[in-house]
């Protein structure tokens, strides 16, 4: 059966903290491929302004170039509305078919966010969640989770949750550098930084307004 991995994010930009905790996973779980899905909606980030999906996937394809580890995924870039994971997930499964084991991963952050998600109950039927922690991380309770999916799918939640390397960079911390005229050098590959500085990217009094 082979193993694939799907990584979704706003990615705005990518950077290593997302690089590093993805290929850790894959290697943890000894998976095949690893898709990178940038979310052109993203529905926990409805009122942020974001930078164009377009510039996000390229960033996405600069980042990984090279590596036949990864893979750029449009599925969501393309798709109208809030960028579910549900609906990506389920038309994921009908490309791959059943021969395929598909892994979603997310944050040690968003596991006690989890049961806000989209058609929560069906998700995790239908894909198996991976949560990458970092030292120092405290899982939510078995109840929070429970309440949501159902006790068995929430035990099994807290059971796929996969130490990553702890690398203390955020997407926020590269805006907000650029936006008051730091360098971003060596916080996501260099062809990203290059991609960033001649687009001139992050750089406007708005994006120091982000959050
Ligand atoms: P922002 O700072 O804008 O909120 P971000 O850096 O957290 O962005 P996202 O694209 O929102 O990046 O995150 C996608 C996924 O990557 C999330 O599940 C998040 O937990 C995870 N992630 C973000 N930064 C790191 C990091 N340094 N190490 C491991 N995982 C990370």
């Amino acid at each position: 059966m082979t193993r694939v991995g799907l990584y979704g994010g706003t990615f705005d930009p990518i950077h290593h903290g997302h690089l590093i905790s993805a290929r850790s996973l894959a290697e943890t779980l000894d998976l095949e491929r690893v898709y990178l899905i940038p979310a052109a909606r993203p529905p926990h980030k409805p009122d942020r302004a974001m930078t164009s999906i377009e510039d996000r996937l390229e960033m996405v394809r600069l980042a990984v170039e090279g590596d036949t580890l990864f893979e750029v995924c449009e599925i969501e870039a393309r798709r109208d509305g809030p960028s579910y994971t549900y609906d990506t997930v389920e038309r994921m499964r009908a490309i791959f078919g059943g021969s395929t084991e598909l892994f979603w991963f997310i944050g040690g952050d968003s596991l006690p966010e989890l049961h806000s998600w989209h058609r929560v109950r069906e998700l995790v039927q239908c894909v198996t969640i991976v949560t990458a922690t970092r030292p120092g991380w405290l899982p939510p309770t078995l109840e929070t989770l429970a309440t949501a999916v159902g006790e068995s799918a929430a035990q099994e939640l807290l059971s796929n949750c996969v130490g990553t390397p702890s690398i203390g960079i955020s997407a926020t911390e590269i805006r907000n550098r650029r936006s008051i005229g730091l360098s971003i050098w060596y916080l996501t590959p260099r062809d990203v930084v290059q991609y960033i500085e001649r687009n001139d990217l992050y750089a406007s009094a708005d994006s120091a307004k982000r959050p």
